[in-house]
């Protein structure tokens, strides 16, 4: 009989991901003993391994390929790409490799002990593991950041090798003739991109009457038009109902605003959104609350029901983003260690990693326009960007909601190339409670696409140099 391994310590993290490792290496710099427990062989979770990192690997990729096409425009001409799908896929798996041994040494370096096993409680001080050297741990406070896993696609049942959720699409096993993408979300527009650079034929269905839902129109049409350039079709207000294996692919049929009921595919990639993974964890055998979409019901320190559990990241709600799930695990560490931390913030980023990429944070307009609330909103086109034009892309705008009476930054959106860096001047702002005088009254370097965001604090308050309003 093999002896049961246990354990004791006092704050056991459960997942390693942007969440987890973030809390264990936190509370571990707090002067707390603590263990690490992952079923993956290294921290990184889903944001390294399947999900922020190789994405965005491809998604360089992807450019480049772009780039060199695009830049015949400027009288220089590139042969059209070679692509090697095995070198690709290992420069990808060398990234990943290389940044989850970099955890692996900083959490050995701060003593957190790192455990594999899959973990479920017992109770509200111990857990169960499966499937490492360690059967159960003994502890006096818990944080659960397990994330999220994609949800499947609703009605299909079938399983094929065809059918596709972003890990295996993450893998690039190959890059197959047609691809259908179904859902015009973060990961149907970002992996949609890649597929469609590397050479597949890509058509994209989304439910909604818009691709990105929920994000502010005039932020998406950008990228909607790039989009529709890259890929053979976009279908709004369409979803597929069936899916059958034949020899040659899989037969989809859709339902909604496109033409054909029925057509064939290489390949299908499933992004219809992600769910918690909060089920399988036992906590039944706590006193944890999840919500009716399963998410785990924290307060502001992110402590549960449960006075020993807190839980961060995926599993303890929307946004589903890394670096959020990071705060949250900051703020976890420092509340157990006793410090009066919670997670407060005013704005919270969000990037989709297109081309041109988009990016807003705090209010949007969309939200502002549902609530009510009274709002001036302020345009900077891209047109009158020096910066802009130098790089060839002066599709972008950047834009920014103020509140009418005082002027204070309520929220500020971007679209167009390296969106995803320069919103960190409207995180900073909305954070720091600035009003458009100190933009404005900021310098930005020239010429710098960060120009924008000073034009249009300038803009709101009737001085913008690069635009002409009587
Ligand atoms: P995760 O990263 O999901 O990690 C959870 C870990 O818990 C996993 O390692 C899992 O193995 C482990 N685990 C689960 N259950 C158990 C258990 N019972 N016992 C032990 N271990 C367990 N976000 C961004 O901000 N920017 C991006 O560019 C971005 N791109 C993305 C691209 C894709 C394709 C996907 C799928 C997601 C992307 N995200 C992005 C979202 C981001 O990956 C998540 O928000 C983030 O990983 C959540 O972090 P987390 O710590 O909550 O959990
Ligand atoms: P998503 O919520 O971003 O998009 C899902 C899309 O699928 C929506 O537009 C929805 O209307 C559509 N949809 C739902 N059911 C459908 C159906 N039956 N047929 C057609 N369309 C349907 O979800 P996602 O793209 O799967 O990504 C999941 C989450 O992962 C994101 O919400 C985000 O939190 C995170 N993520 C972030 C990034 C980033 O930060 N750059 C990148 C990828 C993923």
């Amino acid at each position: 009989m093999v002896e049961e391994l246990s354990r004791e310590t006092d704050v056991v993290v459960i997942g390693a991901g942007p969440g987890g490792y973030a809390a264990a290496f936190r509370a571990a710099d707090l002067g707390l003993e603590v263990t690490l427990v992952d079923v993956r062989e290294k921290p990184g979770g889903v944001c390294l391994y399947e999900g922020c990192i190789p994405s965005k690997a491809l998604l360089f990729a992807a450019e480049l390929v772009s780039e060199a096409r695009r830049a015949k425009e400027l009288g220089i001409h590139f042969s059209d790409p070679r692509i090697d799908v095995g070198d690709l896929r290992r420069w990808k798996e060398d990234i990943v490799e290389n940044f989850t041994k970099g955890l692996q040494g900083l959490g050995e370096r701060r003593k957190v002990q790192f455990v594999r096993g899959r973990a479920s409680f017992e109770g509200s001080e111990s857990l169960r593991l499966k499937g490492g050297e360690v059967s159960q741990i003994r502890f006096k406070h818990a944080i659960v950041a397990t994330g999220s896993r994609s949800s499947a696609l609703p009605g299909i049942q079938i399983t094929s090798d065809r059918l596709m959720y972003s890990s295996e699409a993450l893998e690039l096993q190959e890059v197959p003739e047609t691809l259908l993408v179904v859902g015009g979300g973060y990961i149907g527009l970002e992996l949609g991109t890649v597929y469609a650079s590397l050479g597949s034929k890509v058509t994209v269905v989304e439910l909604t009457d818009q691709l990105l839902p929920g994000v502010d129109r005039d932020l998406v049409r950008p990228v909607e038009k790039r989009v529709r350039e890259l890929v053979s079709g976009v279908h709004l207000k369409t979803r597929v109902v069936g899916m059958e294996e034949t020899g040659r692919g899989l037969e989809v049929e859709f339902e909604g605003e496109i033409e054909a009921v029925r057509h064939n595919f290489d390949k299908v990639l499933a992004c219809v959104g992600r769910k918690p993974n909060s089920v399988d964890l036992g906590l039944e055998h706590t006193n944890v609350q999840t919500d009716e979409n399963g998410f785990i019901q924290v307060d502001s320190q992110r402590r549960t029901g449960d006075q020993h559990i807190l839980a961060i990241g995926d599993v303890a709600g929307e946004p589903m983003l890394a670096h959020k799930a990071t705060r949250e695990g900051k703020v976890a560490a420092e509340v157990i260690a006793g410090q009066p931390s919670s997670f407060d913030n005013l704005a919270i980023p969000a990037v989709v990693f297109t081309d041109p990429e988009v990016a807003w944070c705090g209010l949007t307009e969309t939200q502002a326009r549902s609530e009510g609330r009274k709002v001036k909103v302020s345009r900077f086109p891209w047109a009158a960007s020096s910066r802009a034009l130098t790089l060839g892309r002066s599709e972008g705008m950047t834009k920014m909601l103020f509140d009418p009476e005082s002027g204070r930054v309520l929220g500020v959106g971007i679209v167009g190339c390296h969106a995803g860096e320069l919103i960190a001047e409207g995180v900073l702002a909305i954070e720091m409670g600035a009003v458009a005088e100190d933009l404005a009254a900021t310098v930005h370097a020239h010429p710098t696409l960060s120009e924008t965001l000073g034009e249009t604090a300038e803009a709101f308050l009737g001085q913008a140099i690069h635009i002409y309003r009587k």
